[in-house]
């Protein structure tokens, strides 16, 4: 695997490889690997000739200076699960690589509503951190295939309208979440767990999956009301349960309105914030 920090390194090599005509596919991550991010690269490596992956820690899409301090970090641990994975290369920058002093890269985009609800509404300014970045690693990397988790439904809606947005050619492919034994979803954050949270974790999933269940017998409303309760945890602080159409995120009021649902959860557990969803 070849390792880049410096923009104008990767960007010559991409453009040499586009030149033998290869197929670029990306997979952007902030690093602190895991199964779940090594399957993105699995599933670029099956349509695409060159893998990229990068490793960023993007403080602008941080509304917490604590959650951004205590992100998990580990390039040793990270090289050698990327090396395994047979990825062609890792896009590893610094601050100022990505964001140099004077270079304006504000983020010019109208997301409208989708920014607006769940993740939107709790962590302001995050999704225009998020836009900022995948933007400007877009323009780096120019990959024909973007690779994105289920895991971040929202982050991956917001990318997919960017992509509409900006007119380019650039496709994006949705991997599915993949999940820990007992059903909860990997994420560079559960390290953070202590014992007893990481044990009761699994409810996050479980709710999910019960209420996916109840889709027949009971509005999106009552499903809610009942997840709640359910989450209703020692040690866990329910942030949202939501019930939405997958394509705008908005609420839905009943099951007939929409043949794309998903329901999405974010909580706390502890210091910890976890987010989950399920299409229905
Ligand atoms: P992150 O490093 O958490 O920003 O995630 C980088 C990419 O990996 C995003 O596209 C995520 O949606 C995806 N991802 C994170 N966790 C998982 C998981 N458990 N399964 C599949 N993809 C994931």
């Amino acid at each position: 695997m070849l390792l880049f920090k410096k923009e104008k390194n990767l960007k010559k090599y991409i453009a040499d490889a586009k030149k033998q005509g290869k197929t670029v596919g990306f997979a952007p991550t902030m690093g602190a690997l895991h199964t779940g991010h090594i399957s993105l690269i699995a599933k670029a490596k099956t349509q695409c000739d060159i893998v990229v992956c990068s490793i960023f820690v993007n403080p602008t899409q941080f509304n917490d200076q604590k959650d951004l301090e205590k992100y998990p970090r580990n390039e040793v641990a990270d090289i050698q699960l990327l090396t395994s994975a047979a990825c062609d290369v890792l896009f590893l920058p610094d601050v100022k690589e990505i964001y140099p002093p004077g270079k304006d890269l504000s983020n010019k985009f109208d997301f409208g509503a989708l920014t607006e609800v769940m993740e939107g509404e709790f962590r302001p300014g995050h999704f225009n951190g998020m836009a900022q970045v995948v933007k400007r690693l877009l323009d780096l990397v120019a990959p024909d295939t973007l690779f994105m988790g289920q895991k971040d439904f929202q982050q991956f809606s917001i990318v997919q309208r960017m992509l509409e947005l900006m007119g380019g050619d650039i496709k994006i492919v949705m991997c599915e979440t993949l999940r820990e034994t007992d059903g909860l979803a990997m994420s560079s954050r559960n390290t953070r767990l202590s014992p007893t949270l990481r044990k009761h974790a699994h409810f996050i999933y479980k709710a999910l999956t019960d209420a996916k269940a109840m889709k027949t017998t009971h509005s999106p409303a009552d499903i809610i009301t009942w997840a709640k309760n359910e989450l209703n945890i020692p040690n866990f602080r329910l942030e949202y349960f939501a019930i939405v159409d997958g394509r705008t995120l908005q609420p839905i009021q009943t099951f007939n309105e929409s043949d794309y649902v998903v329901a999405c959860v974010a909580t706390w557990l502890g210091e910890v914030r976890l987010i989950d969803n399920i299409v229905f």
